[in-house]
């Protein structure tokens, strides 16, 4: 029996074979593609000859073509559209793929092989691409510890798994204190101000626990309305205390010792393979480069928005004191938020919905993303699909449109394009945008095949968009909220960088950046959401036809901004924190004092003895963020500026498009900074961000 995972696939573009993939022919052709893989790694550490580049570097970088495609299509489909049978399998796969993935980099003959040629890498001609290739490949082993000797390797064994096991506690005991607390209340009236809807789920909460009247729990959509609308101040402290005290309280899942071991075995890593703190060796493979670099970043930040945060404050103590209040705490931020929010632009959701049809949304995007990148969008039917819901779409690149001013930076590609089709073919993508049993909930991007240049050719991508937006009906077409407006955009912008990606290795090409550069195309695209001449061209209502009204637009704008300064705070205080603990000489004494030190200077208002921030810190005790918070609000530096070069000389500017689009087409290919510097002529600048949020 033919497996079809094994052929090469015999359809339009060579697209998965959906039709013919069967859940038995995975597994096996895991193993089978393993061990053809683990062969050609076999042929290069064994070939005779003396390591060079080509037969090394490259033909490393080339190896496992077919695994890596099957392994999209499986892990794509785990996402989008899995069942019992895929996710049993998954369980069985991934420690296959996870040894196949140490026998790689524990590889002493190949290793031994890459650090020739990066020793000698002066003595070869190597365009920046390939020198790009080279350290990447040679940095990855040594950051695996491949310089270390047995002895430290044993011991950087170790602490990987401790450190594995200690975060994965960490996690846990978040957990396991979060659903352990419950406010049980029977009296209505201690609920005043929260909605009924709401109060309906805290009723369906207590009677899941066998309860009379209402029950709420420390889950973010239980305890947020309690903090958001509860006029029962003492309901408010009481529960901004619970979610603070968790895994703080000295109980069975306190985080404090856990936190204390992680942060030394994380400090024990980075000197064991030679670097000044965990912080050292994390940003050494940023866009930011070094710890100094994030933290003038976001101290300039602090300094610069800090007073936009205590006018917010302001705003709402004069809200508080009528209500008798002197001093305004932390718990009632939200409340007095949410009253200011409603005083100043009350509109919801609903109100906006019919403004935003979904096939008229994504035909923006498409021409959003033909005016800036000449790409045209052509809905296919000889594509394979995974679902009937999917619609899949060939992206054309036109060459016709060519503005004198291009032709001379742009010789090259003006001379590899058809001039006979007028265009040329880039991308395959796949629009998956509603829910059902078996995809995972919120939105993303991925791809099924990769772009690289192999032998001349060129294999462009195959491109993912999956999302969750509510399905049409008979009588209504498919209407998105603005949030799911800015999502689509967000993830399309994701999608460009993969689809005019444009190098030679697949490991370098599209959305595999430095980690901190990778949310720029998409942000950036969000931009063109608030932009009210191109929203005018698509928000419009799907009875009527009707264009959605200035006042309405001017409600997005300002909503979008609210609060934008205490908000900042906030997440500067999340990424000063964060650096604090990865930093040189790191040492903790006392979780609470450590982390109220570190973060004074961001709180605007005063702390909570009983709580701490630290216990439950997942992104970066559990996740992978350690030291890498700070890349959220790095990001939107990075797109707002981005978008401030396109406004200051229009958001159409084909000359700027072209500028972006080769920072877009040249993946990873060259330093973030270099490719953000390219395009934008000076590093990305706080100014920009500070001029969008607070005008
Ligand atoms: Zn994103």
């Amino acid at each position: 029996m033919t497996n079809p995972l094994l052929q090469s696939f015999n359809t339009k573009y060579q697209s998965a074979p959906f039709a013919e993939i069967k859940e038995e022919h995975y597994l096996p052709a895991f193993k089978e593609l393993i061990d053809q893989s683990l062969q050609e790694i076999q042929e290069i550490t064994q070939n005779p000859e003396t390591p060079t580049f080509e037969n090394t570097i490259e033909a490393l970088a080339y190896s496992g073509e077919q695994l890596d495609v099957v392994s999209n299509i499986f892990f794509n489909l785990n996402s989008a559209e899995t069942n019992d049978e895929i996710q049993q399998i998954a369980q069985e796969v991934s420690p296959l793929l996870t040894e196949f993935a140490s026998k790689i980099s524990q590889n002493e003959q190949l290793f031994s092989r890459i650090k020739k040629v990066y020793d000698e890498k002066d003595h070869y001609t190597l365009n920046e691409e390939q020198k790009m290739l080279l350290e990447e490949t040679y940095k990855g082993f040594v950051r695996n510890g491949a310089l270390l000797n047995d002895e430290k390797k044993e011991q950087l064994k170790n602490i990987n798994i401790e450190l594995s096991k200690k975060s994965l506690q960490f996690g846990h005991n978040v957990l396991a204190a979060t659903n352990q607390y419950y406010k049980h209340l029977t009296n209505k009236e201690d609920l005043a101000g929260i909605p009924e809807a709401i109060l309906a789920q805290y009723e369906e909460e207590a009677k899941e626990r066998n309860l009379e009247g209402y029950v709420i729990t420390l889950q973010f959509p239980s305890l947020l309305p309690v903090l958001t609308y509860a006029e029962n101040r003492e309901l408010r402290k009481e529960l901004a205390i619970a979610n603070g005290k968790k895994s703080f309280d000295g109980g069975e899942f306190d985080n404090q010792n856990l936190i204390k071991e992680l942060v030394k075995l994380r400090q024990e890593k980075a000197q064991l393979l030679g670097y000044k703190s965990f912080a050292d060796y994390v940003l050494e493979e940023r866009m930011a480069k070094s710890p100094q670099k994030v933290l003038e970043f976001l101290n300039e930040l602090l300094t610069k928005a800090k007073p936009f945060a205590q006018k917010d404050v302001e705003e709402l103590s004069v809200l508080a004191k009528a209500d008798g209040i002197t001093e305004m705490q932390s718990y009632d931020h939200a409340y007095y938020a949410e009253k200011l929010r409603k005083q100043k632009f009350d509109f919801n959701d609903e109100e906006l919905k019919p403004y935003f049809q979904l096939d008229k949304v994504q035909e923006a995007v498409f021409g959003l993303a033909g005016k800036l990148f000449g790409l045209e969008f052509v809905e296919t039917s000889d594509i394979q699909k995974y679902h009937a819901d999917v619609k899949t779409y060939e992206i054309f690149e036109r060459c016709e449109t060519r503005d004198t001013r291009y032709e001379i930076e742009n010789v090259e590609s003006v001379e590899t394009q058809n001039p006979e089709l007028g265009k040329q073919f880039k991308a395959l993508l796949y629009a998956d945008y509603h829910p059902r049993k078996g995809k995972r909930a919120g939105a993303w991007m991925t791809s099924f095949k990769n772009q690289y240049i192999k032998n001349g050719e060129n294999h462009r991508p195959h491109i993912s968009v999956v999302c969750n937006f509510t399905k049409p009906t008979a009588e209504t077409p498919s209407l998105l909220t603005f949030n799911e407006v800015t999502t689509l955009f967000h993830e399309f912008g994701h999608a460009l960088h993969g689809v005019l990606a444009n190098t030679q290795y697949p490991n370098l090409s599209g959305t595999s950046v430095k980690w901190d550069f990778v949310e720029l195309p998409s942000q950036f695209l969000e931009n063109y959401c608030y932009e009210p001449e191109f929203l005018k061209t698509f928000a419009k209502h799907y009875q009527t036809g009707e264009v959605l009204p200035d006042e309405k637009i001017q409600k997005i704008e300002d909503s979008k901004n609210f609060m934008e300064g205490y908000q900042t705070l906030r997440q500067l205080s999340f990424g000063i924190l964060d650096m604090s603990y990865h930093a040189e000489n790191v040492k903790v004494e006392d979780v609470k004092t450590f982390e109220t030190e570190t973060i004074k200077a961001t709180q605007v208002y005063s702390t909570l003895a009983e709580t701490a921030v630290s216990t439950s810190f997942s992104h970066i005790f559990q996740g992978g963020y350690s030291a890498g918070y700070y890349s959220y609000k790095w990001a939107e530096v990075l797109d707002a500026d981005a978008f401030q070069y396109f406004k200051e000389n229009g958001v159409f500017d084909p000359l700027i498009s072209k500028k972006f689009k080769t920072l877009l087409e040249s993946g990873g290919t060259k330093d973030p900074m270099e490719l953000y510097k390219n395009f934008r002529g000076s590093e990305p600048k706080i100014e920009s961000l500070l001029k969008r949020a607070f005008g």
